[in-house]
């Protein structure tokens, strides 16, 4: 199964990967996660990226372009894997399009996660991640067993400073003007599946299987 998550940051994307990832063995593909690490280990990758990372904007499409055909195509080639972050921008997706002609494969579906914008900034705020196995918890939503630590390895929980109220608003802009065209250009090749994103992670998860699976 090859699939990409689409929608704004902070609808879900990265727990709904999460999800499949347990359930299938589907490698989970998180091009923001790629790339936070990366800045971490301050790697080539990551001293180019910093500085579009802690604004809210996007890394350059050759950057990424490189990044994910080495990702998707490189050594340890995934044979199923859903993109969570990539494309996110006309010129990406493009791109990505040629990759897969070139390697004789196709996409599955595009699952598009979609909420209110006010909904959002409010779910990204709350939003914390596992500093050590990168986990997603909500604080509204789906919050840690115990304050502060992972239920899942125990590591420290943390805020991205890209969660952040100024840089969320700068984020969302990004994704209206730069990753919005995007669904057109999915649905005219007749991949975009619309997945109603309110409610719980596993009633979420429950639409994506019955998506999925009819
Ligand atoms: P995310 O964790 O998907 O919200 O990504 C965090 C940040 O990483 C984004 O705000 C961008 O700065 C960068 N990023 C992740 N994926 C991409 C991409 N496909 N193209 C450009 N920048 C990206």
């Amino acid at each position: 199964m090859k699939l990409i998550m689409l929608g704004p940051p902070g609808v879900g994307k990265g727990t709904q990967a999460q999800k499949m990832s347990e359930k299938f063995g589907t490698k989970h593909i998180s091009t923001g996660d790629i790339l936070r690490n990366a800045i971490e280990n301050s790697t080539e990758l990551g001293i180019m990226a910093n500085n579009y990372v802690s604004k809210g904007e996007l890394v350059p499409d050759a950057l990424m372009l490189d990044l994910i055909e080495a990702t998707l195509f490189g050594e340890d080639s995934p044979s199923s894997f859903i993109l969570d972050g990539f494309p996110r921008t006309i010129p990406q997706a493009k791109a990505l399009d040629k990759l897969f002609n070139k390697n004789n494969t196709k996409l599955n579906a595009v699952l598009l996660l979609d909420a209110d914008f006010d909904l959002i900034a409010k779910r990204l705020s709350a939003r914390r991640v596992c500093k050590n196995c990168q986990a997603v918890y909500n604080l509204l939503t789906n919050p840690p067993k115990v304050e502060g630590k992972c239920d899942k390895c125990g590591g420290e929980l943390y805020q991205r400073d890209d969660d952040k109220l100024d840089t969320i608003k700068r984020r969302l802009d990004v994704y209206k003007t730069q990753t919005e065209p995007l669904i057109g250009y999915y649905k005219e090749s007749g991949l975009l599946k619309k997945v109603d994103s309110s409610g719980s992670p596993e009633e979420v998860f429950n639409r994506i299987l019955n998506i999925l699976g009819g």
